[in-house]
């Protein structure tokens, strides 16, 4: 049985994460603004620190952490929930990892990391300026694009990733640490966008969805969640998976 710590556990692809384990008969503490067993505000710092106290209260070591929780509106604060967010509450976490039994965590990038984006947004995250670049966002919003801030976050996450899984505090600990990025899944973040017939037009044309034709069944997330939260993946490290229907591949073809 392992300790699996979920972020977003309360809606889409974090509560199908959560119910997998579950289901399994693992242990998942649930962590989200909605409610569940920690309740806490990822956006702010305190919020951050917060979960933490929480968490540490609640599990002597943590074996697993999976990061759902996110925003995708073209808002500032959707940098400081999908990368502040995520890269504080990991720091945290760290010594519960390191008492964990083979320790994953897996993060929730998106296919929208490999799309064109706002290139000081994404370093102001990796230098881990908040403040810069939150006001940066502020003035990508201004400049009308604000549609931007998502895909910066995302890109910022992997990127992040694959910095830091080779790193003494993370592969040193034998604790591996990768990406999915998942296409369109219909879940309530993207359920209003898909429902109208323009909206769905749009997310077609940015997110190209060749081998599916469609949205991506959130099972296919959950599964390569798992496997890489497995214990038995000892090998697979710093990587972003795609689940996404073939739009990586469209989209990037060979650019690295
Ligand atoms: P969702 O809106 O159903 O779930 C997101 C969850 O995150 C919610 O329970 C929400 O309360 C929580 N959350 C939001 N802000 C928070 C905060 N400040 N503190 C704590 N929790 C917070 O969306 P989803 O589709 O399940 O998204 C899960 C992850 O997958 C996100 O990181 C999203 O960016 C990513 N993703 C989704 C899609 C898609 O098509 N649905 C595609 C690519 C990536």
């Amino acid at each position: 049985e392992r300790t699996c710590v979920v972020t977003g556990a309360a809606s889409g692809i974090g509560a199908a994460v959560a119910e997998s384990f579950r289901a399994s008969g693992h242990t998942v503490i649930g962590v989200d603004v909605a409610g569940g067993d920690v309740h806490a505000d990822l956006s702010r710092p305190d919020g951050r620190r917060f979960a933490v106290e929480q968490l540490t209260r609640r599990a002597a070591a943590v074996d697993v952490v999976v990061a759902c929780a996110g925003l995708a509106r073209p808002e500032p604060v959707t940098l400081s929930v999908n990368y502040f967010g995520v890269v504080d509450l990991l720091a945290g976490l760290l010594p519960l990892l390191r008492r964990g039994r083979s320790p994953r965590v897996v993060v929730v990038s998106s296919v929208a990391a490999v799309h064109r984006t706002l290139d000081s947004l994404v370093q102001a995250c990796l230098d881990h300026d908040e403040e810069a670049a939150l006001d940066l966002g502020r003035r990508a919003v201004e400049a009308g694009k604000g549609i931007g801030i998502y895909a910066a976050s995302k890109q910022a996450l992997a990127r992040w990733v694959r910095r830091t899984a080779s790193t003494e505090a993370w592969a040193g600990h034998g604790i591996a640490l990768n990406a999915v990025g998942p296409g369109v899944v219909l879940t309530p973040m993207i359920a209003a966008e898909w429902a109208s017939p323009a909206g769905r037009e749009a997310l077609s044309r940015q997110v190209p969805m060749p081998l599916t034709r469609g949205p991506i069944d959130v099972g296919q997330i959950v599964r390569t969640v798992r496997f890489l939260a497995d214990p038995d993946n000892t090998a697979v490290t710093g990587q972003t998976v795609y689940v996404d229907g073939g739009a990586d591949a469209q989209l990037r073809g060979d650019r690295q």
